[in-house]
């Protein structure tokens, strides 16, 4: 069983797959508690339903026109707390689906599914949570991962931009987004035109779209 907090269609909006309708698994519970977290009620594990794989892929074909959107995205939370959310990566690519997985680097990566795309949200300081990060997972980053920093003070930008410096990173798809209420868009903008860091801005497309 997977205790899951919601499962739900949008709009993709934190990644390179960002403005693709998604079929998303919220499952419950986390190891961090971000200041700015903006998925409280999932933190809790009492705010789930315990889900078998087979009902998960059920109510997930009721959804996004049955086979018609193949992009899945396994957010939570922290996905990886759960054992079996491992077993769920592999039904559901085996089922073709294109599968995310959005984490926040602190749990191994070591034995994820490798078509799994993963989204590492390695923390900076204003999380309160930055030494958490797992090195080890650097080494099972691939050229398809995607690796983010939510950005909300100068201290975080220099601690990301450090990152990028100081680190091996397989990957060039990385992403500075701006937190919500701390630090808008456009400073963050300016300052990476000015740093010259070949980084993507990340917008939250689905919250300027008002969608979940
Ligand atoms: S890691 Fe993600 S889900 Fe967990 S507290 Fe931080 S922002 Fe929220």
């Amino acid at each position: 069983m997977l205790y899951v907090n919601d499962i739900f269609y949008s709009i993709q909006g934190e990644s390179s797959f960002t403005g693709y309708p998604c079929k998303f698994v919220r499952l419950a519970g986390c190891n961090l508690k971000c200041g700015y977290c903006d998925t409280k009620d999932a933190l809790d594990i009492k705010n789930s339903n315990p889900l078998s794989i087979g009902e998960i892929i059920s109510a997930l074909y009721s959804i996004g026109g049955g086979n018609n959107v193949k992009l899945v995205e396994i957010t939570g939370g922290e996905p990886l707390l759960q054992k079996e959310a491992f077993d769920l990566f592999g039904e559901l690519i085996k089922l073709n689906y294109i599968v995310l997985l959005e984490t926040n680097g602190t749990i191994s990566l070591k034995k994820v599914h490798k078509k799994v795309i993963k989204i590492i949200d390695v923390k900076c300081p204003s999380s309160g949570f930055s030494k958490e990060f797992n090195y080890e997972n650097l080494k099972y980053i691939s050229m398809s991962d995607e690796v983010k920093f939510v950005i909300g003070t100068d201290e975080d930008y220099d601690f990301a931009k450090d990152f990028l410096k100081i680190n091996k990173i397989n990957t060039g798809k990385l992403i500075f987004s701006a937190a919500e209420g701390s630090m808008n868009s456009k400073e963050l903008a300016e300052k990476i035109l000015k740093d010259g860091l070949n980084v993507r801005l990340g917008i939250q497309l689905h919250k300027i779209l008002r969608l979940k």
